[in-house]
């Protein structure tokens, strides 16, 4: 996969790229028929995914980074944050605008009302064309949702279920999934629908829409930027000077510390 230097973080193999380079790696992956699993990396990503590391060594697997935590590691360990602050929120829209024909999309995960409204807005505001969509909280591991998925012809399967939930769905099932680009994509979908505000566009400038993030869950998200956001900063710090520690032995990119 030629897409630019690899920075890793924490034992991950994070791709440096840009939206564009991106996008066209992703649609050019698209037209030669192959396949591609997108997995945005955050903090929350690099603390819960631990135990999927070395099953994301894989010449399929994309890991691009998303969010200030990975440009502080990066910064502090590579010497320089990342190109670009690549996220499925507002990337996904953008490889649809970098597309030349209406994308297939099935779309799978959260809760039914709101993959329902989601595939509304994708199809009608997005111009997309939807081939089929499943919440997240029933039958996901069951065949016949692989074999739906397969019979519906998508060719970009957006998967909606959370750190790590969606990335080990994504990696149990994607041999057996007829699909070009599947990716992980978080609460995208509750963004879509409306269920869950974004961040004005000058908090994620200042990039504070953590923060933003926060103040509207402080229940469910305290403990992800408090305590988990200090286990992420431990263990990047804990691998840089002792990649035997991450359980990775086997990863080439040890070599690199
Ligand atoms: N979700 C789901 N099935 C589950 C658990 C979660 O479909 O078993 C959905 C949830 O409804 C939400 C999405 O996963 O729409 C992701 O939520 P989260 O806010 O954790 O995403 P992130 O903050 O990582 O972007």
């Amino acid at each position: 996969m030629n897409l630019g230097k690899i920075v890793p973080i924490a034992g991950f193999p994070v791709h440096e790229t840009t939206r564009q380079d991106l996008a066209i790696h992703l649609l050019t992956t698209l037209h030669q028929h192959e396949k591609i699993s997108l997995l945005f990396a955050n903090s929350n990503f690099v603390v819960k995914c631990k135990s999927l590391l070395n099953r994301m060594y894989n010449d399929s697997v994309l890991i691009v980074n998303d969010g200030v935590g990975l440009d502080i590691v990066a910064k502090c360990l590579h010497g320089g944050a990342f190109k670009a602050n690549l996220n499925g929120t507002d990337f996904t829209p953008y490889l649809f605008c970098e597309s030349s024909r209406p994308l297939r999309v099935f779309m799978l995960g959260a809760k039914p009302e709101v993959v329902e409204k989601a595939a509304e807005h994708v199809e009608q505001r997005l111009g997309q064309t939807i081939v089929g969509y499943c919440d997240g909280y029933s039958g996901l591991d069951d065949p016949q949702m692989i074999a739906r998925i397969n019979q519906s012809g998508a060719e970009l399967l957006l998967v909606a279920l959370g750190n790590p939930l969606q990335e080990e769905w994504i990696l149990n099932h994607r041999d057996s999934l007829d699909v070009g680009i599947v990716t992980g994509v978080g609460a995208l979908f509750d963004f879509w629908a409306g269920n869950q505000p974004r961040a004005p566009q000058f908090i994620q400038k200042i990039r504070l829409e953590w923060l933003f993030r926060l103040c509207h869950e402080p229940r469910r998200l305290m403990r992800r930027y408090t305590v988990d956001m200090l286990v992420f900063f431990a263990r990047c710090f804990k691998y840089r000077k002792n990649p035997d520690t991450n359980e990775t032995s086997d990863n080439p990119l040890q070599a690199d510390y």
